[in-house]
């Protein structure tokens, strides 16, 4: 069975970049009737882990993505680490090194004057004599001295490791007894049985250490899907100078969740030419092998590409029940349908089609300045009069185009000399929906006064 897992440390929010991780890890799991396990890695108490938890939680349930079981907390977990620690020590595959800081300095500073890299040099390795007093030591895995680690990744193929020049004795365990993320992360991807891991490529460079543990711990090593970063529109690692990264961010923009899982999806997984996939074809089409190499970009025109095709396949019930979390209710509106269908053809976000919306239904208080010196004149003006007195009773929008129609022959001007004005009138704006639409769906009293209103005003 196939078990993947997300494990995000706590900051506060789920970021984009997480959610993607989520979601291929989410998908594989879902693909293939496996597991999808949530494990939050706490081991830094300042953080607070139930707050990072419930914002991961609440932007899983927004995006509709379910784990198994219980969320693991890392910070729960000490006692089990301290264990294996042990473990790894009394099987003589981990040591107690007492090196001091200043130690530590020195030889850092030796061997940046040869131009070395910095490694810890082994001193305590074998170490059999009486500890120095005073220092609580680490604990250090005794890694290769020689040969290769080696593991083929999902993504970027045969990986090979030299140990010498990437390993040296990492620490498992801090002085003060707390582990290592290197260290609890194999712990608890081993006992949770988790056999693929899909992660961003930042953790690559972790994962011949990992490999080291599994190894010494005697645990099967998974599987590794090393995913390339996502980067903004300049080429450079996306981060809040770019846009939003908090997921949530885009709830609030106004993003359908299916428009965001479906952009995030094609950062880096592709199926032939494809670009619209519901959660189904997803979970049916999703396979980590086809996860591109190269590091994929953050397309604000593309989301919002999939975001309006997302709105446009809305039924009239979502969209109600869309438009009141952004304030707009047309839940017992008369012509909601009608509503709806004439913003949701034009809408990038749900925050704009309801602020569209709101202009229409929402008693006309100011006029777009711009848009009134533009179109409002002494003809427009007169014409509005004029154009009042069609407006006998509540027609249908067939109906007023025929009459707007007959109007505009009878008075000899075009269909845009009266729409623009119009626009003006009704909505204080010069963009809007079709007028026949806009008159239908506030009613034939209403659209009137609000000419009044405007003749009323005046140039
Ligand atoms: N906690 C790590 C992070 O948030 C992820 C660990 C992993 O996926 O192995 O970057």
């Amino acid at each position: 069975m196939i078990v993947t897992r997300f494990a995000p440390s706590p900051t506060g929010y789920l970021h984009i970049g997480g959610l993607r991780t989520a979601l291929f890890s989410y998908l594989y799991a879902r693909a293939n009737n496996g597991k999808f396990l949530l494990r939050i890695e706490d081991t830094d108490l300042k953080r607070n882990s139930v707050e990072a938890a419930k914002a991961i939680e609440e932007a899983f349930k927004w995006c509709s993505l379910d784990y198994d079981g219980e969320i693991v907390y890392q910070s729960s977990r000490f006692d089990l680490y301290k264990e294996y620690v042990q473990k790894l020590l009394d099987e003589g595959k981990a040591y107690k090194c007492y090196m001091s800081k200043a130690e530590l300095d020195a030889l850092r500073a030796e061997q940046e004057a040869r131009k070395e890299r910095p490694k810890y040099d082994n001193r305590y390795r074998d170490f059999t004599g009486t500890p120095p007093v005073g220092i609580e030591p680490v604990i250090r895995i005794k890694s290769p001295l020689d040969g290769t680690i080696e593991f083929s990744d999902g993504i970027k193929g045969d990986m090979k490791f030299e140990a010498k020049d990437i390993l040296d004795d990492f620490i498992i365990a801090r002085s003060d007894g707390t582990p290592t993320y290197n260290f609890t992360v194999v712990i608890d991807d081993a006992l949770m049985g988790v056999t693929d891991i899909i992660r961003g490529d930042d953790h690559l460079s972790n994962t011949p250490k990992q490999i080291v543990l599994y190894n010494a711990l005697g645990f099967k090593v998974p599987k590794f899907y090393h995913v390339a970063m996502i980067n903004g529109s300049d080429g450079s690692k996306l981060s809040k100078r770019h846009g939003a990264t908090d997921v949530m961010e885009y709830k609030k923009m106004g993003y359908l969740p299916q428009a965001l899982l479906n952009f995030l999806v094609r950062l880096g997984w592709s199926h032939g030419d494809d670009e619209i996939f519901s959660m189904d074809d997803m979970k049916k089409l999703f396979n980590p092998n086809n996860i591109g190499k190269s590091a994929s970009t953050f397309n604000q025109t593309k989301l919002d590409w999939l975001n309006a095709h997302y709105i446009k396949n809305l039924s009239t019930t979502e969209a109600c029940a869309h438009l009141l979390e952004f304030g707009v209710d047309i839940v017992q509106h008369p012509k909601k349908e009608l509503i709806v269908n004439q913003y949701k053809e034009r809408a990038k976000t749900l925050a704009e089609m309801a602020n569209g919306i709101a202009t229409l239904i929402n008693p006309l208080k100011i006029y777009d300045e711009k848009a009134y010196k533009k179109f409002i004149n002494e003809n427009s003006i007169a014409l509005l009069a004029k154009f009042q007195e069609i407006l006998t009773s509540n027609f249908v929008a067939s109906e007023i185009e025929a009459k707007t129609m007959e109007f505009l022959e009878a008075n000899e001007v075009k269909l845009k000399d009266l729409a623009q004005p119009l626009r003006v009138a009704i909505t204080g704006t010069s963009v809007s929906p079709s007028i026949f639409e806009m008159i239908e769906i506030l009613g034939s009293d209403e659209v009137k006064a609000r000419i009044s209103s405007l003749l009323q005003k005046g140039i």
